[in-house]
């Protein structure tokens, strides 16, 4: 099997490239920014660059690209000359609408799609535990297998393309619910005098207690961002949640609070970590 993996060079799609390589796949790697890719030939990964060149002959072509916008347009140049024998293979998070684009162009170029987004954010991916949303042709879940066993830990097969973008939808609301009540919790003790470590100790294995919380918070109190899953994305991630609600008409304004205030974060800390929201909240050092 001869992969294509477009967007190797980013948090997700290098961790994700070199342990497909290292499952025993031939990987053809292409990264809009080169240089973010090149490390990957060190794992005797062939860097392309074009999208097109990467995915000349490839049985799989692989998408974990930012949006919907970067992986429709970088798709339709791969899939210039692709033939009924490939299969593209979605991993980015791009929503409902942008799965339907995505279906559009699959059936236009006569190729196969598998809408598959992860969870988990870098260090999972590292260590090839990402729970995999997939959804698509039946048959993919079987001639796939080699590829989810080499990123993730649990495949999730949940009916026809955009199935698992629905679902990573639903989970994406969740998360940046958390991120944003953790943010405000922790700005609400630090503003009112309270030790947010006495907040953390108080639910301290508890029922209210949660490792995402505890992840984001040590974030937070250190003010130190490093990314592992950057703001802009969150944002963009929040509003396809919006953009979900709104197809069936449903009123969630407390998600749409939190994607607003995620939005405010982004021109100044966009490339930082998500937890990096709380400074919006945060009283003054
Ligand atoms: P990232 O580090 O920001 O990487 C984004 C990738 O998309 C890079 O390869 C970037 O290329 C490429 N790209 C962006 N715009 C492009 C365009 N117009 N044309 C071509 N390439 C373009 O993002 P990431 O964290 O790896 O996330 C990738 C996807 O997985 C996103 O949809 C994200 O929501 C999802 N996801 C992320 C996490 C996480 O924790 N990080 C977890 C689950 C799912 P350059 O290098 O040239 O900028």
């Amino acid at each position: 099997m001869i992969v294509a993996f477009l967007g190797a060079g980013g948090t997700m799609g290098l961790p994700m490239a070199r342990n497909i390589k290292a499952a025993g796949i031939d990987v053809r790697a292409w990264n809009r920014t080169r240089d973010k890719a090149e490390p990957l030939a060190a794992d005797g990964i062939e860097i392309a660059s074009a999208p097109a060149e990467a995915a000349d002959g490839a049985d799989v072509v692989l998408t974990m690209l930012s949006d919907a916008d970067a992986v429709i347009e970088v798709a339709e140049q791969a899939l210039e000359g692709a033939g009924h024998s490939t299969t593209w293979l979605q991993m980015s998070t791009i929503g409902i609408a942008g799965t339907e684009r995505c279906i559009e162009l699959a059936g236009e170029r006569g190729v196969e799609l598998v809408d598959a987004p992860v969870l988990g954010t870098k260090q999972p991916a590292e260590q090839a535990e990402l729970v995999i949303l997939g959804s698509g042709p039946e048959d993919a879940r079987d001639s796939l297998k080699p590829i989810f066993d080499a990123t993730g830990k649990k495949l999730m097969w949940l009916g026809e393309a955009g199935k698992g973008s629905a679902l990573k939808v639903v989970v994406n609301a969740w998360i940046v619910a958390v991120v944003e009540g953790a943010a405000e919790t922790i700005a609400l003790a630090e503003g009112i005098g309270v030790d947010p470590t006495d907040f953390l100790d108080a639910i301290d294995g508890g029922p209210l207690d949660l490792p995402y919380l505890r992840l984001k918070a040590k974030l937070m109190l250190e003010r130190t961002f490093t990314p592992s899953f950057r703001l802009e994305l969150a944002a963009k991630d929040a509003a396809l949640v919006r953009e979900a609600a709104e197809r069936d008409g449903l009123e969630l304004p407390v998600l749409e609070a939190i994607r607003e205030r995620m939005e405010q974060a982004v021109p100044d800390h966009g490339d930082e970590d998500l937890a990096a929201t709380f400074l919006t909240s945060a009283p003054d050092d």
